[in-house]
């Protein structure tokens, strides 16, 4: 079993989800008192958060960077971001260590791309959603990403820093972001990215009436498989 390696913090409400979903995958493919190998290094999300909002993604790459290398010096055989987000300094992490880098968009884009849909809603952070990486990598692989208007992109991205991030779960958010799928759907997205990793735990596929895509598990599923073999 190779050792996964996970960069968390960011928040760690859904590294925890991470540590739990790699643990329980790993358990349904080998069972008896099986568990995944795994480390993880979680940076401080007020520290990251503060550098996103000063457009700092040179401070972030450098810190992300770091905490790659710090896996792998500790035996690491690949490694994962635990964030959407911050796939912005994938490039960074990459150029920091020598064991294969699974990246997120790529996991997520090759899964869509295996379910057929060609277009499709994304829901995720300011950043996600308006910086343009995330449908540019989508885009590699020929799906087309669509985001809510204005509006409801601040309702989505507002829920995620001001409670998921914070373990704050509310029914009026998780009606929030049904009208908002609900909307997607209608404008023609045949499938919804959740593309946070806290996303999952305020929404799941039955608050959508098109398929939704996990990212967190679909990573988590991922990291197994290759840890597997
Ligand atoms: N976990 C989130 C994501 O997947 C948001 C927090 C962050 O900015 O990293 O994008």
């Amino acid at each position: 079993m190779r050792t996964i390696g996970l960069i968390g913090g960011m928040s760690w409400q859904s590294s925890a989800e991470y540590y739990r979903l790699i643990n329980e995958l790993t358990h349904d493919r080998l069972g008896g008192q099986h568990n995944a190998e795994s480390i993880m290094v979680t940076v401080d999300f007020a520290e990251i958060e503060a550098m996103q909002r000063e457009d700092d993604w040179k401070a972030s790459g450098e810190r992300l960077a770091a905490a790659a290398a710090a896996l792998e010096r500790a035996g690491a055989d690949l490694i994962a971001l635990c964030t959407n987000t911050m796939h912005l300094n994938a490039a960074e992490i990459k150029a920091a260590i020598g064991v294969p880098f699974v990246h997120l968009l790529d996991t997520v884009a090759e899964r869509i791309r295996a379910d057929g849909p060609t277009t499709v809603g994304l829901l995720g952070t300011r950043f996600t959603m308006e910086m343009g990486f995330y449908a540019a990598h989508l885009a590699e692989y020929g799906i087309t990403v669509k985001t809510p208007p204005a509006e409801a992109r601040d309702e989505v991205h507002d829920v995620i820093y001001d409670e998921l991030t914070q373990g704050v779960v509310r029914e009026e958010s998780r009606q929030t972001y049904r009208r908002i799928m609900r909307d997607l759907a209608e404008d023609g997205c045949e499938g919804v990215i959740f593309g946070c990793t806290e996303i999952p735990l305020l929404v799941g596929a039955a608050d959508s009436r098109v398929p939704v895509f996990d990212t967190t598990r679909i990573h988590a599923e991922r990291l197994v498989e290759l840890a597997l073999g």
